[in-house]
């Protein structure tokens, strides 16, 4: 059709993100350091209420961290969703312990404090809800679920820096929290993760994993890991953090267009008490998902997403048995349509047409 394809996905790297990396390059020390550091008391500023925060290499590597900071390991179940990437559970699994995995509510994609309480045994140590597609949780009910049941309570906010339940920052409920800063993210560093952490002492063990097991030079105190960031991604990361609350202002905004003017499809539900960062604008296709997703490409130039299309708990990599109902049908009808603050008003306009015209022709 020769129109330029509209990607489901777009990393802004600026002026601003060049010269920072070219600041700490011309300094000669790039490893972790003073860039860290400030992005750590940045990140923890801005997002988190003032949680301590340690940075590593990555979101997967935060979860890993957090949950082996945190105590948890073989003979744990820790209870996830399996509407989720699959670094959630392999972070459980990495730190020895065993994913167990329970369903989402129908709405907001995101862990069912209900389906949690069912697959809860003597076992289970903690309860880790992902605050999908930017929205968060409801942390309410799994709170007072952990502490009822004496579990420990964990997030993966990979996906929701900003996001809020009832009027607080995700990543302020549980014992540690991960943010991703993966480029596809509402904010990158180019690869790596943030863990905020409701303890000193967890916090010490992150920083204590992270580097080998050090905190004083040749030292080790434990058997840790290298899963630091360098000062180069902490360099981007602070110009990143600067602009998210523009960014996730137009990611409302272009969501909130979406839903005024999409006509046949299921928009997403913004549930009570919560604040959403619209990570994705997921609709829901019911019959047809695939070639639809196809033919919004190839008609329209409007790239869109599906995640996820495989329950967590059927990937080769796990294969346990659960009847996750909930789960199956969002994994078959799912769609994410391109919401990130670089696309242009045309650009939403076309989005509109051509699902608006699909939804009409399958009907
Ligand atoms: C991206 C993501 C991760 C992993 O983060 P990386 O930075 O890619 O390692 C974990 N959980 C969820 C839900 C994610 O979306």
């Amino acid at each position: 059709m020769g129109q330029s394809m509209i990607p489901a996905a777009k990393p802004l790297i600026g002026d601003e993100e060049r010269a920072a990396v070219d600041r700490v390059l011309a300094s000669g020390m790039i490893a972790q350091g003073p860039e860290v550091a400030a992005f750590e008391s940045e990140f923890a500023a801005e997002l988190v209420g003032g949680r301590t925060c340690v940075a590593v290499n990555s979101g997967t590597s935060g979860l890993h961290l957090g949950l082996l900071a945190a105590g948890i390991g073989p003979g744990d179940e820790v209870v996830v969703p399996s509407f989720t990437f699959a670094a959630t559970a392999n972070s459980v699994a990495l730190a020895g312990a065993t994913p167990v995995f329970a369903d989402i509510d129908a709405t907001t994609f995101c862990l069912d404090a209900a389906s949690v309480e069912e697959v809860l045994t003597e076992r289970t140590a903690a309860i880790m809800p992902v605050h999908l597609y930017g929205h968060p949780a409801d942390m309410s009910a799994l709170r007072e679920l952990a502490d009822r049941r004496g579990v420990r309570l964990f997030e993966d906010a990979a996906q929701a820096h900003g996001a809020t339940w009832q009027g607080a920052p995700v990543g302020s409920f549980g014992d540690f929290a991960m943010f991703s800063l993966y480029p596809t993210k509402n904010m990158t560093s180019g690869e790596g993760g943030m863990v905020s952490c409701a303890s000193e002492e967890i916090a010490r063990n992150v920083r204590l994993l992270r580097n080998q097991g050090m905190e004083r030079r040749y030292e080790n105190e434990v058997v840790g890991f290298n899963s630091r960031m360098t000062d180069v991604h902490a360099a981007i990361g602070r110009v990143q953090l600067r602009k998210l609350p523009a960014w996730t202002a137009q990611r409302r905004a272009n969501a909130d267009f979406l839903s005024a003017h999409l006509d046949g499809v299921g928009v997403p539900v913004v549930a009570d008490g919560a604040t959403h960062v619209w990570h994705q604008y997921t609709i829901r296709v019911p019959e047809g998902r695939d070639a639809f997703a196809q033919a919004l490409a190839a008609e329209y130039g409007v790239g869109s997403g599906v995640y996820y299309p495989i329950p967590n708990h059927e990937l080769p990599s796990f294969g346990v048995a659960a009847d996750l109902p909930v789960t199956a049908r969002a994994c078959a009808e799912v769609l994410s349509l391109p919401v990130h603050p670089a696309l242009s008003q045309e650009d939403l306009e076309r989005i509109v047409t051509g699902v608006n015209a699909l939804a009409k022709a399958g009907a």
